[in-house]
């Protein structure tokens, strides 16, 4: 049993949390929100009233927060992690952020002598409830050798990428991947309608022939074809938009920096930006495949 802090209790956060509480740890918790620390509570994370509480004899501390801005300023506030954390706790940010966030926090950290992993997850909400996620971890090798039996409760996969800042730089990779095949399932899809195919007879197609892919068998736009898609929910959000378009521009920064062009994930992020600006930022990212409505309502 280990003495765990956790910063940031939200749609990941809390269940991530309660699957550490499961496997017999002592997790102490805190987020400015104070209905989501409440529930958290309410799952056996002991509620603290600060992130300095939080932390107080901590032997690893979680982090779960929106965006960078969050995570650098949970860090570095004047009672933040950094300088309210016991000497020599392990640190794991399981948000994503952009590399350069990833990089800083691993500098400061190791700077201070913390020791820090990039910790980000793919599995999304239901993921974090059943415990299966998929983590890509990145850090020295005793820190990740240290922070794999602290985030397996919570893990269908956890993956050590090697090097500090590798386990975000794999996160965004895939989801470049992810939101290109999307792009490609949402054209394919309304072609398939157009030239009058039964949108479930061509998936029965398409999915046992190379147009196959995860947003297909799991997203597929037409209501009705697959049971995981959000089109059968009205795009109640698995994935939100606003994630969608925060995580590809994180990724398209760090090929503008690498000197690398990404086109096709230029065009999903005006698609994602359209969505936003047409004020559907919490519905599903695969919104974008949608098939068009009678009535042009979402
Ligand atoms: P969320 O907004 O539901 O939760 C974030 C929580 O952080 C909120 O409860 C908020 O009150 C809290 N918070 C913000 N600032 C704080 C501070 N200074 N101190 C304490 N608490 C603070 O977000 P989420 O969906 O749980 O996502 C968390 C991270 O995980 C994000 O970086 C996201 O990109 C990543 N992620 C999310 C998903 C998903 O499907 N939701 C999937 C993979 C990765």
């Amino acid at each position: 049993m280990a003495a765990i802090a956790w910063i940031g209790l939200g749609h990941m956060g809390a269940p991530m949390s309660a699957h550490l509480v499961a496997a017999g740890h002592d997790v102490r918790g805190f987020d400015l929100d104070r209905d989501a620390l409440a529930a958290a509570s309410a799952q056996g994370v002991r509620a603290a009233e600060s992130i300095a509480e939080a932390v107080d004899g901590a032997e690893a501390v979680f982090t779960s927060l929106p965006r960078n801005e969050h995570v650098r300023q949970v860090y570095d506030a004047t009672a933040g992690i950094w300088s309210t954390a016991s000497p020599g706790a392990l640190l794991l940010d399981t948000s994503t952020v952009d590399v350069e966030t990833s990089r800083w926090c691993h500098a400061e950290s190791a700077a201070r002598g913390f020791r820090f992993v990039d910790a980000p997850i793919s599995g999304g909400i239901p993921g974090a409830i059943a415990g299966s996620l998929t983590f890509m971890l990145g850090g020295t090798a005793d820190a990740v050798a240290a922070a794999t039996p602290l985030v397996e409760p919570m893990a269908g996969h956890v993956f050590d990428l090697g090097g500090p800042a590798l386990g975000i730089a794999a996160k965004l990779a895939n989801n470049v991947m992810l939101f290109a095949s999307l792009l490609g399932v949402a054209e394919g899809a309304q072609l398939a309608a157009s030239l009058g195919l039964d949108p479930q007879r061509f998936f029965e197609v398409a999915s046992v022939s190379s147009g196959d892919s995860w947003p297909l068998r799991t997203w597929y736009p037409a209501p009705g074809v697959v049971p995981t898609s959000p089109a059968n929910r009205n795009y109640d959000a698995t994935f939100a938009t606003a994630l969608a378009e925060k995580d590809l521009s994180f990724a398209l920064a760090a090929a503008e920096a690498s000197g690398l062009r990404m086109p096709v994930s230029g065009i999903a992020l005006e698609q994602f930006r359209q969505l936003i600006a047409e004020g559907h930022g919490g519905k599903d990212a695969s919104l974008v495949a949608k098939f068009p409505s009678p009535d042009g309502t979402v």
